[in-house]
């Protein structure tokens, strides 16, 4: 596949390609351009030029456009959800959820262009104000690999319907699913260099992105360490930026709870997406009176679980996306077992069988008896690993809860009301669920506090993060 920029599919300035690998079986999928700084700049220089028109089309035009790119994708559901299973890893059904999701999120925002709209303000002596919402201009969108479909609609959705043109940097272990979905919206009738696409390394075609002058907006979506470095160059432009960073989100299960319904809970929220979703549950504290209840019904059901390649419609959990996540994985676990850092209840191996041998493969894995200082407990731990706390009760979770640098989301299991408040409150999470876990909606902002990141996608606050407010004041 080829890189999309001003609207046509093209190489990179240097001629080179990399691979994609599938991360089942290893098989080539496809190779794509190796973008430099030159393609983004060319990138950035259509952006740019295509960025006066864009604008000045009205929200409703541009939601036209972006409404049957939503149906083009709905049509082509199917093959686009082969298409990132195969890049991905993730099982065939959560590829094709991701891909609705697309839509989605496009078809969301086309619904709120008619909202954007500045205030009128009376002022003191005979003055009036306005304000305008501006577009800010060319706006990159960093993407990583665990839900490049879904994430990009996150970025495109607000910035593309408030007016502004966009230039996309997909990971290098998923740029096929962005791309594709890339040529659907140009297909769909986008305006030549309105939404741009450069494959490459981070290092070089995403910092190049971020430091570019006519960038005045990155919108990034990875890891912490790599959102601080984005936020370093941009800050010596003096751009906006909105970042999705890293999470270990913790459950909370009191001694009310619907003990089954939180056991699933945990299953779903740590084992979708093979671990790898940033607001995964990553940690579980429940309270003593219930914990044996839980683990057991948690423990039947991982071992429920089958692991396999994405593309077989049996299985619940694909394999790790990369070779340095399964590294990780694999690394963290045998420290448990080596330093007896806890009880591996289930799993805690790569699985047996050729059907394993070439791909990322780990067994969905229960651990308790963690200490509190485990890096299983406080490091985000992308992958299919839970570990399993007890606590003698709300204070003493939340407390555990929040000790952490990072502040995505959280989720509360109970029936008590006063517990809810209580949780609603002290639990420092961009997002807090109850009785549930992982849930996402386009509707509703989401984004994280702390070391987790800075401003919000979805929902009408995701257009803020699009546009300057402009004043206008009148005399007369
Ligand atoms: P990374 O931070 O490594 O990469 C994310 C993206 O940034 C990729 O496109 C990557 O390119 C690019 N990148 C890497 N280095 C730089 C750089 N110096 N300057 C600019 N861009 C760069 O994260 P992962 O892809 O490994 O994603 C997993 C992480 O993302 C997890 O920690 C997870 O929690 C977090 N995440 C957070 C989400 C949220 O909403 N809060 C959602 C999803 C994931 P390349 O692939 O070429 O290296």
């Amino acid at each position: 596949m080829k890189m999309q920029i001003n609207g046509k599919a093209v190489e990179a300035c240097g001629g080179e390609f990399f691979d994609v690998k599938n991360p089942a079986t290893g098989e080539l999928i496809d190779r794509v351009p190796m973008g430099s700084e030159n393609d983004v700049d060319m990138a950035v220089g259509a952006a740019a030029a295509a960025s006066g028109g864009w604008a000045a089309t009205s929200p409703q035009q541009r939601g036209v456009i972006l409404y049957r790119a939503a149906g083009i994708v709905r049509q082509k559901k199917d093959e686009l959800a082969v298409l990132l299973t195969r890049e991905q890893g993730k099982p065939l059904f959560e590829a094709k959820n991701e891909i609705e999701g697309f839509a989605n999120v496009l078809e969301y925002y086309c619904g709120l262009a008619g909202s954007l709209r500045g205030d009128f303000v009376t002022v003191p002596q005979n003055g009036y104000a306005f304000t305008a919402k501006k577009p800010l201009g060319v706006c990159a969108a960093i993407i990583p690999w665990n839900m490049p479909a879904l994430i990009m609609a996150w970025k495109i959705g607000p910035a593309l319907i408030s007016g502004n043109t966009v230039v996309l940097k997909p990971a290098s272990n998923t740029p096929l699913t962005n791309l594709a979905l890339a040529s659907v919206l140009n297909e769909a009738g986008l305006p030549a260099g309105v939404l741009n696409v450069v494959t490459g390394p981070g290092n070089s075609v995403g910092e190049a992105l971020v430091r570019s002058r006519e960038v005045k907006k990155i919108s990034f979506t990875g890891e912490s360490g790599t959102g601080k470095r984005v936020a370093e160059l941009a800050a010596g432009g003096m751009k906006r930026v909105t970042l999705e960073l890293g999470g270990s989100d913790p459950m909370l299960v009191c001694d009310d709870a619907e003990i089954e319904s939180a056991a699933i809970g945990a299953l779903r929220g740590r084992f979708y997406n093979c671990g790898q979703t940033c607001t995964a549950v990553k940690r579980v504290y429940v309270f003593e009176s219930v914990a044996e209840e839980f683990i057991k019904k948690l423990e039947a059901g991982i071992r429920n679980l089958r692991v396999g390649n994405g593309l077989d419609g049996n299985i619940s959990v694909g394999p790790l996306n990369n070779l340095s996540q399964w590294e990780y994985v694999k690394g963290l676990v045998t420290e448990i077992k080596e330093k007896d850092e806890g009880k591996v209840l289930t799993g805690g191996k790569v699985p047996e069988g050729c059907e394993y041998e070439k791909g990322y493969f780990f067994e969905p894995s229960l651990v308790v008896d963690v200490p509190r200082d485990s890096r299983l407990l406080n490091e985000e731990v992308f992958g299919p690993v839970l570990p399993v706390v007890t606590v003698k009760d709300l204070d003493e979770a939340i407390e555990e809860a929040n000790n952490t640098r990072y502040g995505l989301g959280a989720s509360l299991w109970t029936k008590n009301l006063d517990r809810i408040r209580t949780g609603c409150e002290k639990l420092n999470a961009g997002v807090v669920w109850i009785n549930q876990h992982l849930k996402v909606a386009p509707e509703v902002p989401f984004g994280g506090v702390k070391e987790s990141g800075m401003g919000r996608e979805n929902g009408p606050d995701a257009l803020l993060e699009y546009m300057d407010t402009k004043t206008i004041m009148l005399k007369v």
